[in-house]
């Protein structure tokens, strides 16, 4: 059997298809009472710099902590999200807590890095989007500087619109991030067009980066092309020194990876980096 799927194509139906639906109108369930239950929550996985190897910034992932399925990945359940609306909401959560987290670890502890959000496509197309994280920032006190927004290339279809939207954000101070750098199908000319401050290159290119001479070729010419154009460029997926030296080689900025962390809970953030400046300060005002 043969169906429309979407406005793409078409698409197989198998034996597994019913399966499939059932999962997805499950979860789908499940998902709506998430947010009322408090099963979502974000992790953070830092950003390091290669050349002092401090932390310069964390990016916020989302975590659906299921209570009985347990934890499911945000690629699962994102789609589902954006397919059925709740991504307005859940994605307003996630901006929000990761504010009002940022600005805590800020006032507690004198950490000034940004935290960086992934938008989704329907989020960045959204009306007021950039009135909607202008009240997040006033609401939890965070400056606008200390937040990112990770957008990818497969949203900026519309240009026109896309540049003014992205205009709006930085004109705040925000700063703007194009996540999944070489996956998406855009033309290259965005990047002169559009105010984007940093290129994130793609794990796929880094994972064989030691072995296959395509990958190294991509990931250099990326790092140059970043720098000539006046961007920061960090790569993502780094599981390896090896990965590692052959970044700091080519002159990659920063990194964020396995091989420095996973993405961490919030506590697990404040007793890994968070407790000596703790320390520190209270030591230094008694
Ligand atoms: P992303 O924005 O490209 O995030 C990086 C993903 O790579 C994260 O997966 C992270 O855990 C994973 N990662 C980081 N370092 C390594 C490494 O060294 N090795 C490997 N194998 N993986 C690494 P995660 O958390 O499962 O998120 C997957 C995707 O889901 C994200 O990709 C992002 O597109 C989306 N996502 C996550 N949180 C949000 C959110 O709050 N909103 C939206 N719209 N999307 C989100
Ligand atoms: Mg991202
Ligand atoms: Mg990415
Ligand atoms: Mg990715």
């Amino acid at each position: 059997e043969v169906k429309r799927n979407g406005k793409n194509g078409f698409q197989f139906y198998s034996s597994q298809f019913d399966e499939h639906v059932m999962e997805k109108i499950e979860l789908e369930g499940a998902l709506r009472k998430a947010v009322e239950r408090n099963e979502l929550l974000v992790h953070y996985q830092p950003q390091i710099s290669i050349q002092n190897e401090q932390v310069i910034g964390v990016e916020a992932l989302l975590r659906w902590i299921h209570p009985e399925k347990g934890l499911i990945p945000p690629g699962t359940f994102i789609p589902i999200a954006e397919e059925t609306g709740m991504i307005g909401e859940i994605g307003a959560w996630v901006l929000r807590e990761a504010c009002r987290q940022m600005q805590q670890w800020q006032s507690r502890y004198g950490w000034n890095v940004p935290v960086s959000v992934n938008l989704s496509t329907q989020q960045f197309h959204q009306e007021n989007l950039v009135g909607s994280i202008k009240g997040i920032l006033e609401e939890t006190g965070l400056k606008p500087e200390y937040l990112e927004i990770e957008i990818t290339e497969s949203m900026m279809m519309d240009a026109i619109r896309s540049s003014q939207i992205l205009r709006e954000l930085t004109e705040l101070g925000i700063r703007i991030s194009m996540d999944d750098f070489g996956t998406g199908y855009s033309s290259l000319s965005y990047l002169k067009m559009f105010p984007i401050q940093k290129l994130k290159i793609d794990r796929s290119f880094i994972k064989d980066i030691t072995r296959n001479e395509d990958d190294r070729a991509i990931v250099a010419t990326i790092i140059a092309m970043a720098h000539n154009l006046k961007m920061d460029v960090i790569a993502e997926g780094v599981e390896t020194k090896e990965q590692l030296d052959f970044l700091m080689n080519n002159g990659c900025d920063d990194i964020q990876g396995y091989y420095f962390s996973k993405p961490l809970s919030s506590s697990d953030v404040e007793s890994k980096y968070l407790t000596i400046m703790d320390e520190l300060s209270k030591e230094a005002s008694s």
